[in-house]
């Protein structure tokens, strides 16, 4: 989500070309077949996964992040309505600019349900100006609040007492909400447990041979809630942290030698260094 703080919305034009093996429903045990790669990197990843599981690499991960980092408090927001509000202003631009919006709203008495509900389409557009993309903003989260309302009669209390899936689906139906943002409203401001994945998750783990480059939004999803411990503050805070790993040392240009997770490459470098 930082995908939200900090940066650009998650491509899912991902084609796939491996598949999960499950064994039994054992999240313990290494979960990823890759196919189409070459035989040097299946030796790579099969010396791996004879030494370690996926899951513990994800704990390694998390742990070594942690104590580089430390608690990162997400997401910022006073309110589950402020949280999900803030998943939408923040797709495609800087979390200082959102934050310049949402006290806009506040200081006008209209960050709730019923002001935003209420609020002429030309005057939310002019205070959440700040965030970039007003107008289209301004329509996503029009969207969204009639849907808050269509569904829900405008309670967020009814709108998260309803089965995660089943939501998710739903928000998914509402324009200009994608999975990662569906995802951001359910964990941080529903604490419902379902894994948030950005541009900088999908970095991460293909640069160090995790996953493949070509995997998709679900399928790195997948991957984090199938080797892990189903627990919202875990969710909450790894992808607090792969943010946080991501826009400090993994851009474009990654900053190997100063980052927390250099040891953690594989022997050969970066497997995917090129995006
Ligand atoms: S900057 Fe390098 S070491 Fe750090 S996460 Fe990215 S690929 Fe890994």
């Amino acid at each position: 989500m930082l995908t939200l703080l900090l940066s650009s919305s998650y491509s899912s034009s991902y084609s796939s070309s491996y598949s999960y093996s499950k064994a039994g429903s054992q999240p313990s045990t290494p979960a990823i077949e890759y196919e189409d790669e070459d035989e040097e990197l299946r030796g790579l990843r099969a010396n791996k996964n004879n030494t370690t599981t996926m899951s513990t690499t994800l704990q390694q991960l998390y742990d070594q992040l942690l104590a580089a980092f430390g608690p990162q408090d997400w997401w910022p927001g006073d309110s589950p309505l402020e949280v999900m509000v803030g998943a939408v202003l923040v797709q495609n631009t800087a979390w200082k600019n959102v934050t310049r919006a949402i006290d806009n709203l506040r200081e006008e008495g209209l960050l709730s349900a019923e002001g935003l509900n209420e609020l002429a389409q030309p005057e939310l557009e002019e205070l959440i100006r700040p965030a970039g993309y007003f107008r289209l903003k301004a329509r996503r989260l029009r969207s969204l609040i009639d849907f808050l309302f269509a569904e829900y009669d405008g309670s967020l209390d009814a709108m998260f007492a309803t089965e995660m899936s089943t939501l998710r689906q739903q928000l998914l139906g509402v324009n200009g909400v994608g999975p990662e943002t569906a995802d951001s409203i359910l964990l941080y401001a529903g604490e419902m447990p379902t894994f948030v994945v950005d541009t900088y998750t999908h970095r991460v783990l293909a640069r160090h041979g995790w996953i493949e480059y070509e995997a998709d939004y679900h399928q790195i999803k997948e991957h984090f809630e199938l080797n892990l411990q189903c627990d919202v503050p875990l969710y909450n805070e790894f992808h607090a942290l792969l943010v946080r790993v991501g826009h400090l040392h993994c851009r474009k240009t990654p900053k190997c030698e100063e980052c927390p997770l250099f040891e953690m490459l594989p022997p050969g470098g970066l497997v995917e260094p090129g995006f």
